[in-house]
């Protein structure tokens, strides 16, 4: 029952910091996923856990057991990553009965091990194909089973779904946490894509340059993300330079090029300048004859279908422009370019966050 706990850790190529004092929690039986732009540092991290990468400061520990001496062989762990390693010369079956056999354990227990791992993957009636003779999703199925055959209950992924087609990778990352929730493991899981990590994790972490920048549930991440980063990052956000004009009992009021917006955020005491921050489908489009008092008008600039929802760039009388999406609906009119629209920004979903010293463009880089 693997509670895996990182301390200070720090590795560096020459000038390159891939990890600045990264301390992290993995929780028994949790799934977590690391997330973050290209060379954030999130192999970086994983390699260490399973001790491919020695980290130049710091501390692992798995279950209380400093574990920074220990060869990758020694930590009982399962470690599977985006190219599929399979044995071209061994059927399924040998390939995930690979680990037990080495360690010498005995035929019928090995047996039983894969014969259970074949049907939880659903494979059991293809024990006997070679891996090119099995679809890359079955590869992977396979790939993930011998990892865990040697009994181990820590599963560390690296971009496990990389190779795979965008079907297959959406079937599959459900079935890696059936997996590791019926086998009670603890699994981390590195990926570039975040709607994978949303849509299976128990908890996310997100990285930049080298550091932790938050880490929470999909659900905290994406609707009260503590970061700036973290609110572009995940998911798409309008981003609003403001003054706070008043300050009332619900919260306050901001003055957005002239234009009001309630937020139910309370001030932050001693900032007069913040960041808005409001996620596209939580503003509501309409016809702009039909208005509330709090309304901004704007005028419809680009419309993109995107399968669910539409897509529309509005330009608002202040200037700004805001990225707002609408499901699509059998009853409710479409919007066209041109099309004069009123837009209503709920006040419980708009975000406030001081303004960032190095500038909002800085703050939300992915470089
Ligand atoms: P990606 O998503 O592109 O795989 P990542 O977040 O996994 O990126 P890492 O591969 O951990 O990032 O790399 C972190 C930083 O360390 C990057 O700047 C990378 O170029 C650098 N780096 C990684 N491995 C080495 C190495 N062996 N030698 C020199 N620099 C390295």
């Amino acid at each position: 029952m693997p509670h895996v706990r990182i301390a200070d850790l720090t590795k560096r190529y020459g000038s390159i910091v891939a990890l600045n004092r990264v301390s992290l929690e993995v929780r028994d039986r949790e799934y977590l996923s690391i997330i973050g732009p290209s060379g954030c540092g999130k192999t970086t991290l994983i390699k260490c856990i399973a001790g491919i990468i020695h980290p130049d400061e710091g501390e692992i520990s798995v279950d209380g057991r400093n574990v920074d001496r220990l060869p990758i062989q020694d930590r009982e762990l399962g470690y599977v990553f985006q190219e599929i390693a399979l044995f071209p010369h061994m059927n399924a079956r040998e390939n995930i009965s690979y680990g037990p056999t080495v360690k010498g354990w005995a035929s019928d227990k090995t047996g039983s091990i894969v014969t259970e791992l074949l049907n939880m993957i659903k494979l059991s009636d293809r024990g006997n194909a070679f891996p090119d003779e099995l679809s890359g999703g079955a590869q992977q199925k396979t790939a993930v089973s011998r990892a865990l055959a040697s009994g181990s209950s820590l599963l560390l992924l690296d971009e496990p779904l990389g190779a795979l087609d965008a079907k297959v990778r959406a079937e599959l990352r459900y079935e890696l946490r059936r997996f590791v929730k019926d086998l009670h493991l603890t699994a981390v899981h590195v990926t570039h894509d975040q709607e994978e990590a949303m849509s299976i994790s128990d908890r996310v972490v997100v990285m930049r340059a080298g550091r932790i920048v938050e880490v929470g549930t999909p659900m905290e991440l994406y609707l009260k993300p503590k970061e700036i980063f973290t609110a572009n990052f995940v998911g798409e956000a309008n981003f609003m330079d403001v003054e706070i004009a008043e300050k009332t009992e619900e919260g306050c009021i901001l003055n957005v090029g002239g234009l009001k917006l309630r937020v139910r955020s309370k001030a932050i005491p001693g900032v007069e300048r913040v960041i808005a921050a409001v996620r596209p489908e939580f503003i509501s489009i309409r016809n702009h004859r039909v208005h509330g008092v709090d309304d901004w008008l704007g005028e419809i600039e680009g419309e993109s279908f995107t399968g669910t929802v539409t897509r529309y760039d509005v330009r608002v009388t202040n200037g700004e422009k805001l990225v707002v999406k609408h499901p699509i609906s059998a009853e409710e009119p479409e919007f066209h370019m041109g099309d004069k629209v009123n837009l209503s920004l709920p006040a419980d979903h708009i975000l406030v966050y001081p303004y960032p010293e190095a500038g909002l463009e800085k703050e939300t880089s992915v470089e």
